[in-house]
């Protein structure tokens, strides 16, 4: 796979112009368009949904071993294309070298566990009243539709196409009109790694028209997002008529909470790259920070000197942390943020300002001590901007990290082992971490509380998404 795939991937083949929308990729480095990507329309919408219904018989009644050996072999063809991708991904949105390998390495891990989760998901028997056996068998649904966002296009891409394909489902995979290019080149390379045509389709498109489109075709049976929250709630709605399966993960606004007994060394050398990694454009990015009165004054300095270590640059070098933002767009929304802070008194205590005159940089953004009221503190800003307030009991501040729609992730830090149980029980959210900011293990459940989602990615828990419950009573 040396070139790019500039069109919908459908049965097998990449399907050439057909007069639809071209939509120009942008590099956020240089801001110059360096390709166009053909839009799906409607009538290739139908084309793949087609063909991935008339494809679901055969690959249902694969054996678990033929399944798990075609994830397998698709886990080798990423891997094998792995600094292609990452390329690809570095020109497309910006991502920083090292961490666009490091996502497609994570994707390659994803198909390798979801080849080997194949046969070891099963049903259960079940003691009944009445005399005979009652058992439960796991099915697969049908055709499952993936709608997957610009910010992590590769792993989030894997972690819904793979546990879906390992449970006997077919696919229709929607990228991000910013970020199409990587979802294309899976669909290739897993052709070539001999995965028989329409299982996986990959449409390009705008969410309006090709997301809406797949959330409300009779034929899809399941919708699996990843996205913003608005986005969520009107595939929701489209999908109800339908009563389509639904699984979402959605937006965040999540705390870091640091106590006065925490490892101050470790919580803030590692708290910055919590918020400010991929340029702050995470679900999961800590970007409220609560601080024990104690320690507010020590803690915010070595925050600012750890922030100011972190390298804004090309993300084409291998030193660079962080890159630009994925568009112009992007940019001034999160400078919108910091205007506000700004106007409204608040003290920007480092960054707020584009350290370049080209691209789509922003350097990473401190707000201090903002009222709850205040909109950086309050709305999801998915840019590099943090905010940092004290708090001097441990109730109130409960009562303020809780005080949010949103419950995605969270980190506390504290030498303390009891109170770090008692917090995380206390954090109305779905992924804690505790004397660290890593949220996303491949083996373990992702996903939100309250308006950051609906259901788990990741892990075995990511199976049950994907399958329907058949019961099954034999009487003696
Ligand atoms: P977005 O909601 O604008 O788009 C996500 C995808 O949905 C894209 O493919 C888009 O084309 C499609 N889409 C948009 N409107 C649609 C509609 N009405 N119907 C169907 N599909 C539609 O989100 P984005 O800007 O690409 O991504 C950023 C958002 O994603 C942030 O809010 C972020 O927090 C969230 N996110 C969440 C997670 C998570 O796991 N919880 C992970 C990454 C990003």
């Amino acid at each position: 796979m040396k070139s790019l795939i500039t069109s919908p991937f459908i049965n097998g083949h990449s399907i050439g112009p057909k007069g639809n929308e071209l939509i120009p990729q942008t590099n956020p480095t240089t801001e110059e368009v360096f390709v166009e990507v053909q839009a799906a329309g409607l009538e290739e919408l139908e084309m793949a949904v087609q063909g991935a219904k008339s494809a679901f018989n055969g690959w249902r009644q694969r054996s678990p071993n033929e399944r798990a050996d075609m994830l397998y072999a698709i886990a080798h063809a990423i891997r094998q294309q792995k600094d292609t991708l990452a390329r690809w991904e570095t020109q497309n949105i910006g991502k920083p070298a090292q961490d666009a390998k490091d996502e497609i390495e994570l994707g390659a891990r994803i198909f390798e566990y979801y080849a080997g989760a194949v046969g070891k998901y099963f049903g259960h028997t079940i003691p009944v009243s009445k005399k005979g056996l009652n058992m439960t068998l796991r099915e697969p649904m049908g055709v499952v539709a993936a709608i997957v966002p610009w910010n992590f296009p590769f792993p989030i891409a894997c972690w819904k196409v793979a546990p879906a394909l390992a449970a006997g489902n077919t696919v229709i995979l929607k990228p991000s009109s910013l970020s199409p290019l990587t979802a294309l080149g899976l669909g290739k390379l897993a052709i070539e790694a001999g995965l028989p045509e329409g299982i996986l389709q990959v449409v390009p498109g705008r969410g309006r028209l090709i997301g809406e489109a797949l959330s409300r075709h009779p034929d899809v049976r399941k919708i699996s997002f990843t996205g913003s929250t608005q986005s969520g709630a009107r595939i929701m709605e489209s999908a109800a008529k339908g009563i389509k399966r639904v699984s979402l993960e959605l937006g965040g606004k999540s705390p870091n909470i640091i106590f006065a007994d925490a490892d101050l060394d470790s919580a803030a050398s590692d708290s910055p790259m919590s918020v400010f990694a991929n340029a702050g454009q995470d679900c999961c990015a800590r970007s409220r920070v609560f601080v024990e009165d104690a320690v507010f004054d020590e803690f915010v300095d070595r925050f600012i000197a750890a922030t100011s270590e972190l390298k804004v640059d090309d993300p084409g070098l291998a030193t660079t942390h962080i890159g630009p933002m994925v568009s112009k767009s992007q940019r001034e929304n999160a400078e919108a943020f910091i205007e506000q802070a700004r106007s409204s008194g608040r003290q920007i205590a480092s960054g707020g300002h584009r350290p370049f005159e080209r691209g789509y940089f922003l350097s990473p953004t401190v707000v201090l001590e903002p009222e709850v009221g205040d909109s950086c503190w309050r709305d999801e800003i998915f840019g590099p901007v943090v905010c940092i307030r004290r708090f001097k009991d441990e109730a109130t501040m409960l009562q303020e990290v809780n005080d949010t729609p949103y419950g995605l992730s969270g980190s506390i830090w504290t030498n303390q082992l009891s109170r770090a149980l008692r917090v995380a029980r206390a954090v109305e959210a779905g992924v804690l971490s505790i004397n660290t900011h890593s949220s996303v293990h491949v083996e373990a459940p992702f996903g939100g509380y309250k308006q950051s989602g609906i259901g788990r990615d990741l892990g075995m828990h990511a199976l049950d998404g994907y399958s329907e419950i058949k019961n099954i009573f034999i009487a003696e």
